[in-house]
């Protein structure tokens, strides 16, 4: 069976879906792996190094994509590039980032098309599939890349500092949400020597955010939302009114803020008010980590940078591209072991929608969206 590896388009991705270590375990598995020219080399691996692991290089994606069964990828297809999704043939298996509830008319068009669609961010949070949840290794990515971000922006440095020139404090860093890429946010930047705070709805956070050296904030109301699977829900009005107070009191003194806050299916949550920013001192630095679900700060522009008041507010996106080599790493490894659950002993497709991360992964099939959440979203669209 034939496994195209097309090279990502998207502007500013750098990531490739597969690295070489991993074609070597496709190919073991009988498979033969063809991927287009190039696709490698942003994220630094030579088209060579693929051939050495076993791959065959094509010198376009049409090529790549011709009799392929299997497509692996990092962003969904570009309905703005046609060839992207015209070259995925009927019946084949498609595995990549899919953004499947904001991203309704590629669904519809992959249902169409006949394509067996499978989303990277479906994938359940089971302890079974750990070793396949791409969300999780690329907010680690971003959580890292977001503190690097930050400090280059900072006009102070992070650590302490005890010269002959003076003693130079820490800087002080705030993380408002403590999952994935909070955490990593958080261990970073300890490393980094900025003295650290943080704050999550989920109580269950609160040890791991003390055992990376932070402190984690507490207020003598109740401000929790712990919601299905390890998830957070959004908070009442009246608890969001005293996060909001708990935020505002501890921004005063940071120097970096970084907020990583989301809501499955929701926009973010507001967490920095206008009136907290102007509280802020000017040259501190907010790397909204949320800024493409709305953001957590009100000044937030996605994809830019606004200084109000003299405070910097970043809104990065696409952060795991800047650490191409090891986001693609990780990513590839979560993709290749998604791969082991389609495919039988002979290396042939063998979908099992009974499969536990098979079936809730899979949103097309056979001409139909089969996840019902968005068949859901289709059906209140407009
Ligand atoms: P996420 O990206 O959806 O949210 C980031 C963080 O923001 C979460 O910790 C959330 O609690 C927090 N948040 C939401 N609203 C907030 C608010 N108003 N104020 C402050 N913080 C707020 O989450 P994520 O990082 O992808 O995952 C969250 C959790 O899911 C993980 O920490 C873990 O417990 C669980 N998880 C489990 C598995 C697994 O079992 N395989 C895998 C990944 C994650």
């Amino acid at each position: 069976m034939k496994v195209a590896v097309p090279k990502e388009i998207r502007p500013g991705e750098r990531r490739v879906a597969i690295v070489p270590q991993d074609v070597k375990t496709l190919v073991k598995r009988g498979l033969e792996v063809v991927v287009e020219a190039g696709a490698g080399l942003t994220a630094g691996v030579s088209d060579e190094q693929y051939r050495e692991a076993g791959a065959t290089v094509a010198s376009t994606s049409a090529e790549a994509l011709r009799g392929a069964k299997l497509v692996l990828r990092v962003n969904p297809p570009s309905l703005a590039a046609p060839d992207e999704l015209a070259g995925v043939e009927r019946g084949s298996v498609l595995v990549s980032f899919l953004s499947p509830l904001t991203n309704l008319d590629l669904v519809k068009r992959l249902a169409e098309a006949g394509i067996t669609a499978i989303s990277m961010e479906m994938v359940p949070r089971i302890t079974r599939a750990q070793s396949m949840d791409a969300l999780s290794s690329q907010a680690t990515v971003a959580g890292y890349k977001a503190v690097l971000l930050a400090a280059d922006h900072l006009p102070k440095f992070l650590p302490m500092f005890t010269t002959a020139a003076g003693t130079i404090r820490p800087a002080k860093a705030l993380v408002l949400g403590a999952g994935v890429a909070g955490l990593q946010a958080i261990a970073t930047v300890r490393r980094l020597g900025a003295v650290v705070e943080a704050f999550d709805v989920r109580p269950a956070v609160k040890e791991q955010v003390q055992s990376l050296g932070a402190k984690f904030l507490e207020t003598e109301h109740d401000v929790t939302a712990e919601g299905e699977g390890g998830y957070a829900k959004e908070l009442s009005e009246e608890q969001h009114k005293k996060e909001l107070e708990l935020i505002g009191r501890a921004i005063v003194d940071a120097d970096v803020v970084i907020t990583t806050a989301q809501i499955p299916g929701r926009d973010a949550p507001l967490l920095i008010t206008e009136e907290m920013l102007a509280t802020m001192r000017p040259g501190s630095v907010i790397v909204d980590l949320a800024s493409e679900s709305g953001g957590n700060c009100a000044r937030t522009k996605s994809g830019e940078t606004v200084v109000v008041n003299g405070v910097q507010i970043l809104g990065p996106v696409n952060l795991p591209a800047g650490v191409p080599v090891h986001a693609s790493q990780m990513y590839s490894r979560n993709i290749v072991t998604l791969v082991a659950e389609l495919i039988g002993d002979d290396g042939a497709l063998a979908l099992d929608f009974e499969n536990d991360v098979v079936g809730p992964s899979t949103v097309t099939h056979a001409g139909e969206v089969t996840n019902e959440r968005i068949r859901q979203a289709l059906r209140s669209q407009p």
